[in-house]
């Protein structure tokens, strides 16, 4: 792994050196820079991450194709405006990057309203919201404005102008990398390509640092944790096809998105079923907070190309609003006010627990399969009294592992038949082994 600057301290084996992040403050630092499918906004935001993690920025050129797409042209702005004839500045990109449609060409001129009005998006029942719009693969140009503002424009004409610019370039994601004990790995994936919108990007993005720096300071677990922060479709599917002979490591993966609000949490299953399923639904019952399991549907963020026909990877989706159903969605409203420190940070704990959970599964038999041991003479009794203070195993804990561990049933089959939390089950089972009852079976 390539460790540069302030991370070469923090590697795997150091232990906790890296500070926790300031998600909420980095979400604020990220807000204003003008992300797209491509450009520049995309590289800033990239390149402040690298002040958390050693992120490796790529860029792959416009045209490169990729499965049944290619890359597109690379766009960029530098300001907009809609001016009155005299010159006063009604609405200006530099105010908000949500002013402007996403991908607009450039356009300079004088405009009737008439000709206008087809180019302006607005929210008649969320009339001091403004929209986001995208017309990435459509040439086109338009503005996004409250439609409060947009009932008071009622002059003849308009000064209009959108400084933007449509032209081979590149894309450009971020990647990185946390080696694990084996070949196989976990993947996360956020997607950068929203501008202005706090919980609709920024909060997986910020979620998704704060654990990459978490788990770089933690000693080398089973898998690896592979990171990816790319515009969403396109960013994804371009990975794919960069990587399509090593997909066979992704033992388990999750998209987030949406993660800052206040609101119950989602999950959404992976395209054919997964243990990564079980274990985020895991998670989230013994979590204390509410929570929804969602369906696979090939609709949504990245999980449905990481789930697409012949890839189907192991991928689900953690979120808490669900994209398309609240009022804030794609609108000036999803600012950083909707988005709260409290809710990123029990997204980011209830993940720590899941990946935890991921990291420490596994299936043990029993040394001699045959009958109930006698506990009192390896000790166990002392040391489940010696558990019991810190919410360590019970020894119902230690019972279910005794009786359970057939080698086919894994720690978290056990922990949902017990009902009991993995992390007790977890600790029963290093009793166990440290007893000498019980061996890991690898598949
Ligand atoms: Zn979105």
């Amino acid at each position: 792994m390539m460790l540069d600057g302030v991370f070469k301290t923090a590697g795997n084996d150091d232990g906790g050196i890296l500070p926790p992040l300031d998600m909420m403050s980095l979400l604020r630092t990220l807000f204003p820079l003008p992300r797209s499918l491509t450009g520049d906004g995309v590289r800033a935001t990239l390149k402040a991450l690298k002040q958390h993690i050693p992120l490796d920025i790529r860029e792959v050129a416009t045209g490169t194709p990729v499965f049944d797409w290619e890359v597109p042209r690379e766009w960029n702005i530098r300001g907009a405006t809609i001016k009155t004839l005299d010159g006063r500045v009604l609405v200006d990109f530099a105010d908000n990057n949500l002013h402007v449609v996403g991908y607009s060409v450039p356009v300079r001129g004088t405009f009737t309203r008439e000709e206008l009005a087809a180019h302006i998006h607005t929210l008649p029942d969320q009339p001091d919201a403004i929209p986001y719009r995208t017309s990435y693969y459509a040439e086109n140009w338009g503005f996004c404005l409250p439609h409060s503002l947009w009932v008071t424009m009622q002059d003849e004409a308009y000064e209009v102008e959108i400084d933007s610019e449509l032209a081979d370039g590149a894309l450009t994601y971020g990647e990185f990398f946390i080696p694990g004990e084996t070949d196989e790995e976990i993947l996360i994936s956020v997607h950068v390509c929203h501008p202005s919108l706090a919980n609709d990007n920024l909060s997986g993005i910020v979620v998704a640092t704060a654990l990459g720096r978490h788990f770089l300071a933690q000693p080398r677990q089973r898998f690896g944790i592979r990171f990816l922060f790319l515009p969403a479709t396109i960013g994804a599917i371009t990975w794919l096809a960069e990587n399509e002979t090593y997909l066979g490591r992704i033992a388990h993966g999750l998209v987030l998105t949406c993660i800052g609000d206040g609101g119950p949490f989602h999950y959404k299953k992976t395209v054919n079923g997964a243990p990564v399923d079980l274990a985020a639904e895991h998670v989230l019952r013994h979590s204390g907070h509410a929570y929804g399991m969602l369906e696979f549907s090939p609709y949504g963020y990245d999980e449905r190309q990481y789930g697409s026909p012949g890839i189907a990877l192991p991928v689900g989706c953690l979120m808490r609003a669900i994209h398309g159903t609240f009022p804030e969605y794609h609108t000036s409203l999803d600012n950083c006010d909707f988005v709260t420190s409290e809710a990123l940070g029990q997204s980011f704990r209830l993940l720590v627990d899941l990946l935890e959970l991921l990291q420490q599964n596994a299936n043990y038999r029993r040394v001699d399969g045959r009958g109930e041991p006698q506990l009192g003479r390896r000790g166990l009794y002392r040391a489940i009294a010696g558990q019991k203070e810190a919410g360590g195993a019970s020894q119902m804990d230690l019972l279910w592992v005794l009786n359970q561990c057939d080698g086919n049933r894994s720690l978290l089959d056990i922990a949902e038949r017990a009902k009991a939390p993995f992390s007790r089950i977890r600790k029963a089972a290093d009793l166990c082994l440290n007893a000498e009852l019980i061996t890991e079976v690898r598949p």
